[in-house]
């Protein structure tokens, strides 16, 4: 989003005109932004061959995943309701990875029928896998590194008591599996979990992943997951892209060097490639002066995005309809009948009823958390797309709030009349 004499601009589109076009709450992305994060990221890596897997649960809109595969981005999904998804977007099979956690064996059975690349994150999983495929069908496994970095406790997935991948620790027994049952392994994998800063805690995991690669002859790829950091205000402190890409690909050489074969190097970011990209357009509802605060009440609440309550995230709130204003200090919350607050103590332009306040990092994680907790309707969906904003999801309607509903009291009267029993 661009500011340029007061106006509040998406490639040049005023953002006060899509907010009148759609109507609010509506979600807006930004294609360009999607693409030059994807640019940023292939660009870093020199000398490697580097596949991205984008984490299409951050956002999965179809037109979101027909973008991001125009410009040579596969696909991790962790449902197999992704991965079908993914399909219908037009992913080739072999360009989806399928990375579930605590799911059946027959939802994994399927994505095999499917043809996606398998990511199993369980010994007793890779044992039934052994058992039924016989190495006829490729794996990766999920290891869990068991190195604690992350935003936040909720985010953190690499620790030692997490329920993601298996042990470093049990490799040895990993490896016992795999030979007795044949077990074709092409690829291991480990995700540390969300908001890692530091380009050496990447390295550090990484070098315990290549440590681990040499007990397994077959592989084509080692997956380094995600958790780049992105800007959630100014200021932010950042993943360094360009300087983790650089030490990544010379580490990454030299593994392959060592290994005696060139593997892809796979990385699967959500957040970072379409986290910036997203807006979150809402109207102010209510203006309420309380003894402690002046509540901005808006039409969206957790229902539309959970991210500041549940995680305690920052969301920038930025008022696009009065930017020349004075700024004044507000605590912006939702409509839902608990409390939701986006902000305490936003120094915002003041604001008045009816002013557009933007939500800002609305890509990822923001739809695809949304519910219709209090009977609300999910928001419409906007893509600006080559200097045009294009719906890419309508606006929930009543009927979407009782489809598959079964009223079993539509011909039946409720209190049936009591049957005398009188004899
Ligand atoms: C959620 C997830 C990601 C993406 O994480 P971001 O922080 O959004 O980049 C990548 N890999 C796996 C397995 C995930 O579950």
């Amino acid at each position: 989003m661009e500011l340029n004499n007061s106006e509040y601009s998406i490639q040049g589109v005023p953002v006060t005109d899509i907010a009148n076009q759609f109507q609010t709450p509506v979600y807006v992305y930004d294609a360009d932004k999607i693409v030059s994060q994807i640019n940023l990221l292939r660009d870093s890596f020199n000398g490697v061959n580097l596949r991205i897997k984008y984490a299409m649960k951050s956002l999965s809109n179809l037109s979101i995943l027909k973008l991001i595969k125009e410009h040579g981005v596969d696909l991790d999904a962790v449902s197999i309701q992704e991965v079908q998804l993914g399909l219908k977007a037009g992913f080739p099979a072999e360009r989806i990875l399928f990375t579930p956690n605590s799911v059946s064996f027959e939802e994994i059975q399927e994505a095999v029928s499917l043809g996606v690349v398998i990511n199993i994150d369980n010994i007793a999983i890779l044992e039934q896998f052994g058992d039924t495929f016989q190495g006829t069908v490729p794996c990766a496994i999920r290891i869990n590194p068991h190195i604690t970095a992350g935003g936040n406790a909720k985010i953190q997935v690499g620790h030692i008591g997490s329920k993601f991948g298996v042990s470093i620790f049990q490799m040895s027994h990993v490896k016992k599996v795999v030979e007795s049952h044949g077990i074709n392994v092409v690829g291991l994998h480990m995700h540390s979990g969300s908001d890692i800063l530091d380009s050496e805690v990447f390295l550090m995991a990484a070098n315990v992943m290549f440590d681990c690669a040499k007990d397994f002859p077959n592989l084509q790829f080692i997956d380094l997951g995600s958790g780049f950091k992105v800007a959630y205000k100014e200021d932010d402190i950042v993943t360094n892209i360009p300087e983790l890409g650089k030490k990544m690909s010379a580490a990454f050489q030299e593994f392959c060097k060592n290994y005696g074969r060139d593997l892809e190097l796979w990385f699967e970011p959500g957040k970072f490639l379409v986290s910036e990209s997203g807006h979150l357009l809402t109207t102010v509802n209510v203006i309420k002066h309380s003894p402690a605060a002046v509540f901005v009440g808006v039409n969206s609440g957790l229902n539309h995005l959970i991210r500041p309550m549940m995680y305690d995230a920052f969301h920038n709130i930025i008022n696009i309809s009065n930017s020349s204003a004075p700024k004044r200090v507000y605590d912006v919350v939702g409509y839902i009948c608990e409390t939701d607050t986006f902000g305490y103590d936003r120094k915002l332009n003041e604001v008045r009823v009816g002013d557009i306040l933007s939500l800002e990092n609305a890509g990822a994680y923001s739809y695809s958390m949304s519910s219709n907790y209090n009977s609300r309707f999910r928001p419409a969906e906007v893509l600006v797309f080559n200097g045009k904003p294009h719906l890419i999801r309508e606006r929930e309607t009543l009927e979407d709030l009782t489809r598959g509903q079964v009223d079993i009291f539509a011909n039946t009267p409720i209190l049936q009349e009591e049957v005398s029993t009188e004899d």
